[in-house]
């Protein structure tokens, strides 16, 4: 079933646990910060870049706790689940602004635990203990956006 569905163009090459990584760094950027999630990303194997809208610059005491925050939630062991649903029930519980016209009907949500869910087609891993230490190795913030770049490291 999962392959009939088109939902749009994705990067095939893209890093399960990156991916994740990135979907969890969203959900406590969203809940620290009452942002939007990313719509800037760069993700890559070694390292992805995040760009986050903010009015003011996080202090570094914050930028320690998204980190903390986000190895929280990977050692938690959550099981990372995929559900189906349609364009018109997904569009009363996210936010589909990043989603492309022609994408299909159905779309697939993505769900971290109960942590997080988000309409995604991109690659993922089963459980965030497949993820390693995530590491924030630096921030800048330029014009009212917050960019953090981060890390995976092995365990
Ligand atoms: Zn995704």
């Amino acid at each position: 079933m999962e392959q009939e569905i088109q939902l749009n163009e994705h990067n095939k090459q893209e890093y399960p646990p990156m991916h994740s990584a990135e979907h969890i760094l969203n959900q406590t950027m969203v809940r620290m910060f009452g942002c939007e999630r990313s719509r800037h990303t760069h993700i890559e194997r070694k390292k992805s870049k995040l760009d986050y809208p903010l009015p003011v610059c996080p202090t570094p005491d914050q930028i320690a706790e998204v980190e903390r925050r986000v190895n929280e939630v990977i050692s938690a062991n959550l099981p990372v689940t995929m559900h189906y649903m349609s364009q018109q029930e997904a569009a009363a519980k996210f936010d589909l602004g990043k989603l492309p016209e022609d994408a299909s009907e159905t779309l697939r949500i993505v769900c971290i635990g109960d942590y997080d869910a988000c309409p995604c087609i991109g690659t993922h891993v089963e459980n965030t203990s497949e993820i390693g230490k995530f590491r924030i190795s630096s921030t800048r913030y330029a014009d009212g956006i917050f960019r953090i770049v981060f890390r995976l490291d092995e365990k």
